[in-house]
């Protein structure tokens, strides 16, 4: 392992909320390139990442153009618990 200041997996879903895809990327240390891979959600095509980091870091599939957006953990994790309630409310 070597030192990266950013590393994150994620699942991705496409348009209808299927887990078809993922993204994985790490930046080094020493560079503002984020490399890695992905599946894309929606047409199953995989490729490289290879481009410059930013926030929100988003990758274009290059077969389909779906965008694929890698949210911070918190906001996702605040989406989930707001599906959740609305779910609960609907059952009762
Ligand atoms: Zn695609």
């Amino acid at each position: 392992m070597g030192n990266y200041k950013y590393i994150t997996n994620r699942i991705l879903k496409n348009k209808a909320e299927e887990e078809k895809g993922f993204l994985k990327t790490r930046v080094p240390n020493d560079s503002d390139i984020a490399e890695g891979m992905y599946k894309c959600p929606e047409c199953e095509n995989q490729g490289k990442i290879n481009q410059e980091w930013k926030r929100p870091f988003s990758v274009r599939c290059e077969k389909c153009n779906f965008l694929m957006r890698i949210s911070k953990l918190k906001d996702e994790i605040k989406k989930e618990k707001a599906k959740e309630k609305l779910k609960k409310k609907n059952s009762q």
